[in-house]
């Protein structure tokens, strides 16, 4: 399926109904024992446990559908699961660090990711350096002769901004480091991290891939045969997999991705318009609005926007902010995104950042557009407002 829209690969990528009745979706395998007919199969197997069927742990053929449907999209080698977004983080991390690396890790990291560095890494000898998302080219001057790994998540968590991905990626492979991006909020529509030299590119399938908010999953897309290897031996060895029903959410989730993620686009960028227009608001983190500073590189690299972003308003009492989420008819508050439903939640980015600083004194609300209609979620927000200044 080379030459197919990525809108047709989402849907026949990894299936294959006539080897399975003609039933149109693939089995889901529960499995942990695998049995061998002969010692000679049993034998031959363990010789590369990596391919084919051995233990549960290892690959079923409903991971390997997953699996195979993401890396058609994304243009890789192959692709990993595992049992969680932050799994497929802490996976790709461990497969390409040692005792005495150094790695660069971007400032406007997903806040997990940054605890596993500092809090894992860090600890088994692994020097971690943040630096500022807006680097550049400039990360030329951070990159040492043991700098194993470059992370790179764009946009940032909370507040949004676009890496420049094709000359980080031109620097780090001067010196031969892994480059890896966290893709999740661009999904495989919006943007294809390895045509821009990126080796690893990671999803948290928890958010758009599974789209519904019931289930747990991760994946690593490796450019080549070295990359994959190296991912599917860490993610084997430290036990990382998904579980079969989590995998087939995941792999049901892309057969709908591009249709709800247009509409988690169109309906983001309409509430993002209504929100620029309100007193209240002091700034919209929105990489596809024009006013936004990492507007260009999104507009050069990525071919969508996805349904988060965030908001700054103006600093209000806890209690005015209190009186507007706490009533809010439409919008949940909770963490995690992607579904069908929309959230929003208070962000404090400040804390979150060491090599560059997060100074807006105003409050940062981040906000999931889910596929409700849109006018619905303005009004809801608009009551917001009210009951916030009615609280003042
Ligand atoms: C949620 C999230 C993760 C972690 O994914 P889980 O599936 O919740 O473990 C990683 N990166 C980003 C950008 C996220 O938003």
């Amino acid at each position: 399926m080379k030459d197919t829209s990525k809108e047709t690969t989402l849907i026949h990528a990894g299936r294959n109904p006539h080897a399975n009745h003609g039933i149109v979706n693939p089995p889901v395998y529960h499995c942990s024992t695998v049995l061998f007919p002969t010692l000679d199969a049993l034998e031959e197997s363990d010789r590369n446990p990596l391919e084919g069927i051995h233990y549960g742990r290892m690959g079923t053929p409903t991971s390997f559908a997953f699996e195979e449907a993401v890396a058609a999209l994304e243009g890789g080698y192959r692709a990993v699961n595992t049992a969680s977004g932050l799994a497929a983080i802490a996976t790709g991390l461990m497969a390409f660090t040692k005792a005495g690396d150094h790695i660069l890790v971007t400032d406007s990291a997903y806040g997990p990711t940054r605890r596993f560095c500092k809090e894992t890494l860090a600890p088994y000898g692994v020097e971690v350096e943040f630096f500022d998302p807006a680097v550049g080219a400039g990360i030329e001057a951070l990159l040492r002769p043991n700098t194993s790994v470059v992370f790179l998540e764009s946009p940032g968590s909370l507040t949004f901004e676009v890496q420049d991905v094709p000359a980080i990626t031109a620097a780090a492979k001067r010196v031969g480091a892994t480059v890896m991006i966290d893709n999740t909020w661009a999904t495989p529509l919006f943007f294809r991290p390895l045509e821009h030299g990126v080796d690893v590119s990671i999803h948290s399938a928890t958010k758009y891939i599974v789209g519904h908010a019931d289930a747990m999953l991760g994946v690593l897309v490796c450019r080549d045969e070295a990359s994959w290897t190296a991912v599917k031996k860490a993610a084997t060895r430290s036990g990382t997999t998904g579980g079969p029903d989590d995998l087939f959410l995941g792999l049901r989730g892309l057969r709908t991705l591009a249709v709800r993620l247009k509409q988690h686009q169109e309906s983001a960028l309409a509430l993002a318009g209504w929100l620029a227009a309100r007193p209240e608001v002091r700034r919209v983190l929105h990489p596809a609005r024009p006013d936004f500073p990492g507007h260009a590189l999104w507009k050069r690299d990525f071919g969508g926007s996805s349904g988060l972003f965030s908001i700054v308003i103006d600093p209000v009492p806890r209690a005015a902010l209190a009186a507007m989420l706490d009533h809010l008819e439409l919008f949940g508050m909770g963490y995690s995104w992607g579904g069908f439903e929309s959230l929003i939640l208070p962000t404090r980015p400040a804390a979150m950042r060491s090599a560059t600083r997060w100074t807006d004194p105003g409050i940062v609300l981040r906000l999931h557009a889910g596929l409700e209609s849109p006018d619905d979620l303005i009004r809801d927000l608009e009551h917001g407002f009210r009951r916030m200044r009615a609280a003042l």
